[in-house]
């Protein structure tokens, strides 16, 4: 395939593989460097913790941050949760399926095998969902923690630690941003870095701002000094990440702008990538376009979530833009003087979505030519507008629609691969996959290799 794999590796250098990665993520080269960015787990006689992470990449990020709050308590983290004092499920609401799990996994900590000395918590948007109903519905759970009060975790850890049973954190009533001295990062090349929490968007199928709260920009000088903490601890590429990344606020006197702090970032002497997500339509400026053009350093990667191609279920979702107005910047990315690769996600059977609509969807696909999308069939999540209305595109022909929309883009897919073949591109190895026993990385464009 004429495919160069440049393995791009932080300053202090490789270092023993580690086994402790999710199964289904490439085994990482080299564990994360030491720093105080990613602080070593301290030997001795500590309380020891579990942390386990389902859901998207905030909250994969989040579990860094918290994991970083109580390494700065003294607690050392631990590889299974039999060993831990403090267990910790950070939730994922945005499907069913993905809110089941943490139930599943409270199963085992259920009367009669339950180890009284463990505290167990849940956070994230299940936590938030739930609230005080946790306490009812799995009453081994001694803390209830939204996103949105994880700077409350010191106290509230402090509470329990001095006896109290049970504690929450659930106020969305907050400008604050979750700020950590200590991260511990669990990718040794790509550090996440939060630019902007919550949404202050309300799309009709999504929890998110029920569950995260308002948007709150952190200020640009404290996401730079990070940046540059991160740069000097070796880290190749740097990932900024917002719900709504694109809608970054400075609250600072800096007043940047999305693209000004883009661009700052990418500035920073030796960072060899930067990237973003997730960026909303509506929000999106040529501007974004123009930048990524003018430095190598920025991806050429955009993940612009659609979720549907028909105005009508556009509507519907209150995404607040029309399949006209998503294509003119679809064709702005296009028209960049350099390549650049887009993604989606994707909603089938909506409330409402009639074949005529899921048609538009899939002549879309064929309009944008994708390099990759997210797909999914709408499930109702409660505290949603949508969760009212009635769910009527039955779960058979949701499963028909999800197949064909495969389908087209696995052709979409394969042909613009073809046209790859004999190219050489850069590639950031990220790891060992075992079962295809092959190095596995990505180009900047996000294509894995
Ligand atoms: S933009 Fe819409 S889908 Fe994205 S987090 Fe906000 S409400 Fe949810």
């Amino acid at each position: 395939m004429g495919i160069e794999f440049v393995q791009i590796l932080p300053a202090s250098g490789p270092r023993v593989p580690s086994d402790g990665a999710p199964a289904e993520q490439p085994r990482p080269a080299t564990e994360a460097p030491e720093t105080a960015e990613n602080p070593a787990p301290t030997s001795g006689k500590l309380k020891t913790f579990y942390i386990e992470t389902f859901g998207c990449q905030m909250n994969v990020h989040d579990s860094e941050k918290v994991a970083g709050t109580l390494i700065a308590r003294g607690y050392r983290p631990v590889d299974n949760f039999e060993e831990a004092d403090v267990v910790l499920y950070n939730t994922c609401s945005i499907r069913e399926k993905a809110a089941q799990k943490v139930f599943s996994r409270l199963g085992t900590f259920k009367k009669g095998h339950r180890d009284n000395r463990k505290i167990i918590g849940v956070l994230g948007c299940v936590a938030q969902q739930e609230g005080d109903r946790f306490f009812e519905r799995a009453p081994q759970v001694s803390l209830v923690c939204g996103s949105a009060s994880y700077s409350k975790l010191p106290a509230l850890l402090e509470r329990l630690e001095a006896g109290n049973r049970r504690v929450t954190g659930l106020s969305l009533d907050t400008d604050e941003c979750f700020e950590t001295e200590l991260t511990r990062r669990d990718n040794p090349f790509r550090a996440y870095v939060t630019i902007i929490e919550g949404c202050d968007k309300a799309c009709s199928y999504c929890v998110v701002p029920m569950t995260r709260g308002p948007e709150r920009s952190r200020a640009s000088d404290k996401v730079l000094a990070e940046c540059r903490r991160l740069v000097d601890a070796g880290y190749t590429e740097i990932q900024l990440l917002g719900q709504t990344v694109n809608s970054y606020k400075d609250p600072s006197p800096a007043r940047l702008n999305f693209v000004e702090l883009l661009t700052r970032v990418a500035e920073i002497p030796g960072v060899r990538r930067v990237r973003f997500t997730t960026s909303h339509p509506s929000d999106f400026t040529p501007e974004i376009v123009r930048a990524l053009e003018s430095d190598p350093v920025l991806c050429d990667h955009i993940h612009l979530p659609v979720q549907s191609g028909a105005n009508p279920v556009l509507k519907r979702m209150l995404r607040t833009y029309t399949r006209e107005g998503y294509l003119e910047k679809i064709n702005c990315i296009h028209s960049a003087k350099r390549a650049i690769s887009i993604s989606t996600d994707i909603i089938v059977g909506f409330c409402g979505e009639t074949e005529q609509d899921f048609e538009q969807t899939l002549s879309l696909l064929d309009v944008v030519q994708y390099d990759q999308i997210f797909s999914f069939k709408y499930s109702p999540r409660p505290n949603t507008a949508a969760g009212k209305w009635a769910d009527d595109v039955p779960e058979e022909e949701k499963g028909t629609r999800l197949a064909i929309l495969q389908d087209r883009q696995r052709e979409i897919q394969f042909r613009r691969n073809q046209v790859l073949i004999g190219r050489e591109f850069e590639v950031l190895v990220e790891g060992y996959q075992p079962r295809l026993q092959q190095a596995v990385g990505r180009t900047t464009g996000f294509a894995v290799w």
